[in-house]
């Protein structure tokens, strides 16, 4: 489903990979690209404006890495912001509730509603071994009844008697009755649905939900409907509530656009996909593996992974052993409040030392905040790299300088000599205790 889309940000970030440096204006143009492959795939305009925003801010104030490439950590980081487009973390269908576990299926006509629910039982019943028990509540069509029934059959799966003239609402009663009654572990209602999203199918649902109390409630959605498929979405999550979405024709030539935005729009996971007709042919969503497919670039992403934490690595050793001499310089220090900014507020390599537990107090007390740090690091940007090193040749004019170069005031300069001052004291402090945590992190 994904090819095309694949096709087009493989292009874009394979060019960007092979380039040395990347100005702004270069990430931006990407960006501009990236953007409308997106929405030629049909996602949906606001899920495209936030994804390429979110990824411009974070490539711009990405560190590079040693050992890749600026494009390398643009593919990482738009990698990581498909997943998070995805849903992050692989949803399941949720069966911790005393059974017999209702789960309803809502959606439109022709959507693959009811292969679905009779691919859903056999996954139960093969694989995580529970005794399923099918109902159709499609009193308007008999042959959607039939259907479910020969499915069954087929998949030696119970369907609940067919009774003529009964109500959904009532059939609903009558089958958890029966799962009851028959020690099932789990229901799956299968509702009617229409051509079309209409009022009555959404009054019907909302009935049939009141009844029954489903522990899941899921929407089947044609992935080739596209952006409809996510309307409709929006419609039955907020008319009748949803839990999750089934994705099916997965398998297609979909552009992807549905799954793309169900996440972000309707604030509810996409928990399966269906792969084919046949009852086997339903997956678990994962959006790591997706993203993994969408961007085919699974070796870049490992890759600058593997940098990142090879460097933190180095980074934090050199660090330990920088303090444990007594040797902590304003550029470590500018090394220590980006990694701050990273994590987003105090942690990074100070978290892991408990004798720095009392100086992290006194820097949370300060109120540190990301404008604070970002302040930080402007001063010690415009400092040579001389008085980094050395900050005692700090006079009244070269502070100055420093603060009129940072766009701030001598105060802050200050400040932030102050506050250096005093946490080199108590590294010394700390890495002169034999044994102390400071030695055992240089060793590690
Ligand atoms: P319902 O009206 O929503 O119950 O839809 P059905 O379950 O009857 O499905 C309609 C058609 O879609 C059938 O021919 C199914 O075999 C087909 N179908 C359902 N799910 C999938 C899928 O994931 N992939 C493909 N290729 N076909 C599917």
């Amino acid at each position: 489903m994904f090819d095309n889309l694949s096709e087009k940000l493989g292009g874009i970030l394979n060019r960007l990979t092979r380039r040395g440096s990347l100005t702004e204006a270069d990430v931006d143009a990407a960006m501009r690209e990236v953007r409308r492959a997106l929405l030629e795939a049909d996602v949906s305009l606001e899920v495209v404006k936030s994804f390429t925003d979110k990824v411009r801010e974070q490539a711009i104030g990405a560190t590079v890495v040693k050992s890749v490439t600026p494009g390398q950590m643009v593919v990482k980081i738009v990698h990581d912001e498909l997943v998070a487009t995805l849903g992050s973390d692989a949803q399941i269908i949720d069966l911790n509730a005393v059974p017999p576990v209702p789960i309803m299926m809502v959606g439109l006509q022709g959507s693959g509603k009811t292969t679905t629910t009779a691919k859903l039982a056999r996954r139960l019943t093969q694989r995580d071994k529970r005794r399923v028990l099918m109902a159709s509540l499609d009193v308007y069509r008999p042959a959607a009844m039939e259907q479910l029934a020969i499915l069954g059959r087929d998949l030696e799966i119970d369907t609940l008697p067919i009774v003529e003239g009964q109500q959904p609402a009532q059939i609903a009663r009558r089958a958890i009755e029966a799962a009851k009654l028959g020690g099932y572990d789990v229901v799956l209602l299968d509702t009617a649905g229409r051509t079309t999203l209409d009022d009555e199918m959404m009054a019907e649902a909302a009935e049939i939900k009141a009844v029954a109390s489903p522990h899941e409630v899921l929407l089947v959605a044609d992935s080739l409907t596209g952006q409809d498929a996510v309307n409709l979405a929006r419609a039955f999550d907020t008319q009748v509530g949803l839990t999750g979405i089934v994705l099916t024709r997965v398998d297609g030539d979909g552009r992807g656009g549905a799954a793309l935005s169900m996440r972000a729009v309707t604030g509810k996971p996409i928990k399966l996909m269906g792969t084919g007709e046949k009852t086997d042919a339903l997956e678990d969503f994962h959006p790591s593996r997706i993203a993994g497919r969408i961007l085919g670039m699974g070796d870049v992403v490992s890759l600058v992974e593997k940098a990142a934490s090879h460097l933190d690595a180095e980074k934090a050793a050199a660090v330990a052993e920088k303090m444990r001499k007594g040797q902590f310089d304003l550029s470590d220090m500018r090394e220590q409040l980006l990694q701050m900014t990273k994590m987003g507020g105090i942690g990074g390599l100070m978290g892991l030392m408990p004798g720095i537990a009392k100086m992290k107090s006194q820097i949370a007390a300060s109120r540190i905040d990301d404008k604070v740090l970002n302040r930080q690091i402007a001063i010690i940007d415009s400092m040579t790299r001389q008085e980094r090193k050395n900050p005692d040749i700090l006079k009244a004019s070269r502070k100055k300088r420093i603060a009129a170069g940072a766009g701030l005031k001598v105060e802050e300069v200050n400040k932030l000599l102050k506050m250096h001052r005093n946490m080199a004291d108590m590294m010394k402090a700390v890495g002169r205790g034999k044994g102390g945590p400071m030695a055992g992190l240089a060793q590690a």
